[in-house]
């Protein structure tokens, strides 16, 4: 007879999860690509500035928390804040 906690249902039920999580992340991290949202990666990165034209540095260094989480560049020429996909983000 084979004995099974609650222990042993939650490991099981965590190792049985993992593929869909890590399938829906990669689901969230293709569809963010395509649609440019802060999920998504850039393969193109953004040259420079669209509103004064400054050459972005290719090492970015975040200056807030969102730019540490989903990239970005702050224009080192107008200041103007830029998402990953080098477009002017609106406050
Ligand atoms: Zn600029």
């Amino acid at each position: 007879m084979m004995s099974i906690g609650l222990g042993e249902l939650l490991v099981i039920a965590v190792i049985l999860a993992m593929p869909v999580l890590a399938v829906l992340g990669i689901v969230l991290l293709v569809k963010g690509t395509k649609d440019k949202t802060n999920l998504g990666i850039n393969f193109t990165i953004p040259s420079a500035c669209p509103k004064c034209a400054a050459p972005l540095p290719a090492v970015r260094v975040p200056k807030n928390f969102r730019q540490m989480m989903f990239g970005g560049w702050t224009c080192s020429g107008c200041g103007v804040e830029l998402d990953k996909w080098g477009r002017e983000l609106t406050k």
